[in-house]
C-alpha cells in the first residue's frame, strides 16, 4: 500500500528523542539513566499494599490537592505556587507549549538535556542553542545570545556534565532575561544548593523537581514545578486534565512522608560518588566535578570504545556522540557493589 505522510512537515523532518536504553534482562549493571540503586521508601510499598483497587473506578484529583499542599509547605510556598506532572518531562512539555511557537523561540545550553531542543522541534519553535564554555560553564554574553527567546531551559546541576552553575550567574539570567527562565532541578537533591528561593524574587522563574532520581521513583512518573501563581494558572490550562494518575498521587505522597529514608539514600549516593570518582581517577580518568548522582568522565582511551567494551561486560553507561561530548562517558553512581564491578571491569579493559 502506498503511504503519503499526513504529518506536519517539521515532524517528518525531525529525529525523535532517544531515551537511554532499558535492557530487558536483570543481569546487567545499569548505570546509564541516572536511576537510584535503592528501592523507594518502605512507606511507598506499604501504600501500594494498602491501596484499595475499587478507588480506580474514579478519576484522580485533577490538581493533586494534597500533594500540592505538602510540597508547598515543605518548600516555603503556597499550593497556588505548585503544579504536578507526569514526570518533569510532562512539565517541560507544558512549558514549551505555553511559552513557545514559531515566533517565540526557546533557548538552552549545549551540551545540556537533549530533550529541550526536541520539545522545540515538536512545537515548531526555533531553538537558540548557546554553547557552554570549554569547562562547561555559562558564557559571559549569555543574555545577548539568548535575547529574543521567550523561554530559557537551564538544567542546574547541568546534565550530562554534572556541574553546578554559580548561583550569581543564575540570578543574573533571571533578572536580565526577557522571558521565562526554567531551572530544571532534576539533580538538586545531590547538590550543595538550589535556586528554589528565586521564585520569591522573580516572577519569570519556574523551578522543576522530579521524584525520578533522588526518590527512586523513575517508573512512577511524578514531578512538580514551583512558580508565580499566574504562571501556575496558565500551565493548569495547558496540562492534560488528569496528568497525574491516582496511584501516582498516593505513592508520591507516601515517598514525601518518609524524609528520613530519602536523606539516607541521598547521602549514601553522594558518598559513593566520591569513592567512584577516586577509583576512576586512579585509573587515569579525567573526572569533571559532579553535584549529581552521575559522573561525567573522560577515559584515558577512546570513549566510544570504552563504552562498547563495558557493554560486552554487561555494564551499560551512557555515551553521547555529539561534538562537545564524544570524548566522555556519563556513569550513574550505583550501589557500592555496582561501582566496584565497574571499577574492576574498567581495570580489565584498560590492561588489554
Ligand atoms: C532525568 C531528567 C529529567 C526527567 O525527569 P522525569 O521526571 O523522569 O521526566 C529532566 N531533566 C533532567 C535534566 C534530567 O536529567
Amino acid at each position: 500500500m502506498n503511504y503519503t505522510s499526513y504529518f506536519r512537515p517539521g515532524i517528518d523532518a525531525m529525529e525523535g528523542y532517544t531515551p537511554g536504553e532499558q535492557p530487558k534482562t536483570m543481569d546487567i549493571i545499569k548505570l546509564n539513566t541516572n536511576e537510584s540503586p535503592f528501592p523507594p521508601a518502605p512507606g511507598v510499598k506499604q501504600a501500594l499494599l494498602d491501596f484499595e483497587t475499587v478507588r480506580l473506578r474514579r478519576y484522580p484529583d485533577p490538581v493533586s490537592s494534597v500533594l500540592r499542599e505538602e510540597i508547598a509547605a515543605m518548600n516555603g510556598y503556597g499550593p497556588e505556587n505548585i503544579i504536578t506532572g507526569n514526570g518533569s518531562d510532562d512539565l517541560l512539555t507544558i512549558l514549551t507549549r505555553c511559552f513557545t511557537d514559531e515566533h517565540r523561540a526557546m533557548a538552552c545550553f549545549d551540551p545540556s538535556y537533549s530533550l529541550y531542543p526536541t520539545l522545540a522541534n515538536l512545537q515548531g519553535a526555533p531553538c537558540i542553542r548557546i554553547p557552554l564554555t570549554d569547562d562547561f560553564d555559562i558564557p559571559d554574553d549569555v543574555l545577548e545570545q539568548a535575547a529574543g527567546a521567550n523561554l530559557f531551559f537551564i538544567a542546574r546541576p547541568n546534565a550530562p556534565t554534572g556541574n553546578l552553575f554559580a548561583k550569581a550567574k543564575m540570578e543574573r539570567i533571571c533578572a536580565g532575561f526577557k522571558g521565562i527562565v526554567v531551572i530544571d532541578e532534576a539533580y538538586a537533591d545531590f547538590s550543595r544548593d538550589n535556586c528554589m528561593e528565586l521564585v520569591k524574587k522573580y516572577a519569570n522563574v519556574v523551578i522543576t523537581r522530579t521524584f525520578s532520581k533522588s526518590r527512586s521513583l523513575a517508573g512512577l512518573r511524578f514531578a512538580f514545578a514551583v512558580a508565580h501563581p499566574k504562571i501556575i494558572e496558565g500551565m493548569m490550562k495547558m496540562k492534560d486534565s488528569y496528568n497525574v494518575s491516582m496511584l501516582t498521587q498516593v505513592l508520591a505522597l507516601a515517598s514525601l512522608r518518609d524524609p528520613g529514608y530519602f536523606e539516607k539514600c541521598v547521602n549514601e549516593i553522594k558518598a559513593n560518588r566520591e569513592v567512584l570518582a577516586e577509583g576512576l581517577r586512579k585509573l587515569s580518568f579525567e573526572i569533571l566535578p559532579s553535584e549529581t548522582n552521575f559522573l561525567f568522565v573522560r577515559p584515558p582511551k577512546n570513549a566510544k570504545k570504552y563504552f562498547e567494551d563495558l557493554k560486552l561486560k554487561n555494564i551499560v553507561v551512557r555515551y553521547f556522540p555529539m561534538a562537545r561530548t564524544c570524548n566522555y562517558v556519563r556513569i550513574t553512581v550505583g550501589s557500592a557493589a555496582e561501582n566496584a564491578a565497574l571499577l574492576k571491569a574498567t581495570e580489565e579493559i584498560l590492561s588489554c
